[in-house]
């Protein structure tokens, strides 16, 4: 029998850090037996149903380079396959009707299968999806652990057996406490919005595997694979995610996330207005000088030389990155003056002090 997965999110929007885990535990688990992962959209509880939560999904699970090869699924479209499951279990005599109208198992201390509107419950409607779409594992957070005896009892009324069932540990916050908003980085848009690069989360996540027991995020973890992943990108891959020209990839070499990537790359691009301190004119002098005597393009070699040799007579650096970028710090100063063509770098060491 060939493997058949499903990955179940809510349309809640971007995926929280630990659901990201899970999408990627579906895949790696279908990936490792030549089997089929489902995308379903958990979308019967409107309360839970954000505008836009099923797009932003997509978006991080393209952003994460996690494929699935069928669905979406979306469960709102299910509802009479939902129905006639509860019949089977009222027909067979293991669920009852109640006098408001719902559907509930009898025994396991009444679990309600339809609502008295019709609506199915979170707990049928997964059972009875998981039956039909032929799902042979279940891989999810252990925050649902609860459910698998209530969710056996359930398959067996609706006539099938439930899928197995793995669980792995949830994704907590570094301070141990249950990972939110508050953390700053529990959605992958969070993640994706703090300049963390896609590969770098993918590399965290499937780090992480499928974990026995809780684990905390691991934020200086992440900052190194971000550091990784940047310096495994190449010079037009890097230039495109800071928004940028190739030739400004070697300045946004020594950036640690791409939030900062855009930031050295928009130094280049337009630097900040800045007051020169009075005595920086000997080394702005001295650098026009070698500048303007070198070729258009300074290849990287020539830079740190030009570089060297301000430093030898005594120059001072900082005012020179001062008037070049506006800012006190950011990318390697040599890899500055190779971004800059000559004119530029000359307007810019010549602006009123
Ligand atoms: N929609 C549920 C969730 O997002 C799915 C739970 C399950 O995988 O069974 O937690």
């Amino acid at each position: 029998m060939s493997v058949r997965v499903r990955f179940a999110p809510s349309p809640t929007g971007s995926l929280h850090v630990g659901n990201a885990l899970t999408a990627v535990a579906n895949r790696t688990f279908a990936d490792a037996h030549a089997g089929t992962l489902v995308l379903r959209i958990d979308d019967t509880d409107a309360s839970r149903s954000v505008a836009g939560g099923e797009e932003a999904i997509l978006d991080d699970l393209a952003w994460l380079v996690v494929a699935f090869d069928e669905g979406p699924v979306r469960q709102s479209g299910r509802g009479p396959l939902y129905a006639e499951a509860a019949e089977r279990a009222l027909t067979s005599g293991v669920a009852a009707r109640d006098a408001d109208g719902a559907i509930r198992l009898s025994g396991t201390a009444g679990t309600t299968l339809l609502r008295a509107d019709g609506s199915a419950t979170y707990q049928l409607a997964s059972v009875v999806d998981d039956l039909d779409l032929r799902i042979t594992h279940v891989l999810r957070g252990s925050d649902h652990r609860p459910n698998v005896e209530i969710q056996q009892a359930i398959a067996r009324a609706v006539g099938g057996e439930l899928p197995d069932v793995i669980h792995h540990g949830l994704v907590l916050g570094p301070d141990g406490k249950k990972l939110s908003k508050r953390h700053g980085h529990s959605s992958i848009s969070e993640l994706r919005d703090a300049g963390f690069p896609a590969a770098a989360v993918r590399a965290y996540l499937d780090e992480l595997d499928l974990p026995a027991h809780d684990v905390h995020l691991d934020l200086p973890r992440l900052r190194r694979l971000a550091v990784d992943a940047i310096a495994a990108m190449g010079d037009e891959e890097l230039a495109a995610a800071a928004g940028a020209s190739v030739e400004a990839a070697p300045v946004l070499r020594g950036a640690r996330t791409l939030v900062e990537a855009r930031a050295y790359a928009g130094l280049v691009l337009a630097p900040q207005p800045v007051e020169l301190p009075s005595d920086s004119a000997l080394t702005l002098d001295r650098f026009v000088e070698l500048r303007a005597a070198a070729a258009e393009r300074l290849a990287a070699e020539e830079a740190r030389a030009l570089v060297r040799e301000l430093k030898a007579v005594g120059g001072d650096l900082r005012a020179l990155r001062l008037a070049l970028t506006g800012a006190p710090t950011g990318p390697e100063l040599a890899a500055l003056l190779v971004a800059l063509p000559r004119a530029e770098a000359l307007a810019r060491a010549t602006r009123p002090r």
